[in-house]
């Protein structure tokens, strides 16, 4: 079958690397798509949050399936466009509804739906510029450090960590009342501050059965020993090594059970990727946040440690049949360093000519911010490849990865030496 992908990033090369293993998919395109991706399917030049665009490609290259990798074309409704046009009602999209996309779309309508089913979670409230002083009554209630979120997409940087009282309250006015981030801090949920340590776990569903993938941690900060500015990512380890089997089943009957069984009593479509976003708080889990697809750069660890075919997966979604699909998973732990531009998370340059990854061994180089500039490969983003391996465990293989790293070159590239320093 033909198969479109939506996206252009490292995740998106990662799935369309997975899914062209399966017998299934016949072609592949990506749209906009990276040079990896060029190299192993069909790029298109289109805006994925171009519907109209979209349907287009899709009825001329008769597509039959569409698989959506980044938030924002499922947060404006991909999902639904598809469902209520005559023509394209047929081919299933791998994704949430509207609906279920605001549970990355909307941190409020996220929290009220781990509360109501009972999901452990920080407590929080949420609050508008009409009861901004509401919000200061509330902070005033709370323990230092201040999470204040802004209710919408914010491009990861709409959650503020504050370690005083004032500074908390002028931050909840900044966004509330000066629209700090814009119409996404039009409401701000202001929740507890958890203690602990972070990591992933990705879910897949076709609504009533879930299947789970290897957990992940990805390593956020731009410097050494997780400092500096914050990042997309800047590398991921899977598995985590301290989510033991007893911890994962806590996971798996506070956490993912009752987000399935929530989708069931709220009658949210969802066909789709469930990235939940954790805490471990002493020895138990609480969510931070639900993303409504894939992690970047988590997709580039958990994808090589399935072993199952990805397509054969997305139609048995597709058909509400996940739990009759083989489903198998890699015992090997599978690590991956991003390689940034320098300068990256702030202004950087593009158009650096990237040099000898042809004499990558032994890893998988996974394309970010790359293009193709007439044969040769450059970068064109702040995070420019992910240098992914494979060992026996998370050390073996971030070794691999880092030899592999010294092979490649351009001017002014740079990457975290420590990445699984914590674990
Ligand atoms: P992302 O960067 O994943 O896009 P986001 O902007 O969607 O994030 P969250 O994931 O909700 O927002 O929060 C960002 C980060 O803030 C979390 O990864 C976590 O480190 C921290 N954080 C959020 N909520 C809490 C909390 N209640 N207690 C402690 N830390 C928190």
């Amino acid at each position: 079958m033909n198969i479109l992908l939506l996206g252009s990033g490292g995740r998106e090369h990662a799935l369309a690397w997975k899914m062209l293993q399966s017998p299934l998919c016949s072609k592949l395109f990506v749209a906009p798509g990276n040079a990896g991706t060029a190299a192993i399917a069909q790029n298109v030049n289109l805006n994925p949050n171009d519907f109209q665009a979209v349907k287009a490609l899709v009825l001329s290259e008769n597509i039959e399936m569409v698989v959506v990798g980044p938030e924002d074309p499922l947060v404006n409704g991909v999902y639904d466009f598809f469902k209520q046009d005559a023509e394209l009602k047929a081919i299933p999209v791998i994704g949430p509804s509207k609906y279920g996309a605001q549970l990355e779309g909307s941190k409020e309508f996220a929290k009220e739906f781990l509360v109501k089913h009972n999901i452990p979670t920080a407590r929080y409230e949420s609050f508008t510029a009409e009861t901004v002083e509401r919000g200061y009554a509330f902070l005033e209630t709370l323990q230092a450090p201040y999470v204040l979120k802004a209710d919408g997409l914010a491009a990861g940087k709409g959650v503020l960590i504050l370690s005083d009282l004032e500074e908390a309250k002028t931050e909840l006015k900044n966004m509330l009342v000066d629209a700090k981030f814009g119409s996404a801090s039009a409401k701000v949920v202001i929740e507890e501050f958890l203690d602990g340590i972070e990591l992933s776990c990705f879910v897949l569903t076709d609504g009533k059965n879930y299947k789970i993938l290897p957990t992940a941690k990805d390593y956020k900060r731009i410097g050494e020993g997780d400092t500096g500015l914050n990042t997309g990512g800047m590398g991921a380890v899977s598995p985590v090594p301290f989510a033991d089997a007893d911890f994962l089943k806590k996971i798996e009957d506070r956490i993912v059970i009752p987000t399935i069984e929530g989708f069931k009593k709220d009658e949210i479509e969802y066909k789709g990727f469930v990235f939940i976003g954790l805490i471990k708080v002493g020895n138990d889990p609480f969510v931070i946040e639900y993303n409504v697809r894939m992690g970047d750069p988590e997709t580039e660890v958990v994808m090589p440690r399935l072993k199952s075919d990805l397509v054969a997966i997305f139609q048995a979604m597709a058909n509400e049949e996940l739990d009759k699909v083989a489903f198998e998973i890699d015992e090997r732990s599978a690590t991956t360093i991003m390689i940034v531009s320098g300068g990256y998370p702030e202004d950087y340059e593009k158009g650096k000519v990237i040099s000898g990854l042809e004499n990558v061994e032994g890893s998988i180089v996974f394309h970010a911010g790359t293009k193709l500039e007439k044969d040769t490969v450059v970068t064109s983003g702040g995070r420019v490849l992910a240098v992914t391996s494979y060992g026996n465990d998370f050390k073996e293989a971030i070794k691999k990865s880092y030899e592999n790293i010294d092979k490649i070159s351009f001017e002014k590239m740079n990457f975290r030496k420590d990445i699984g320093f914590d674990l």
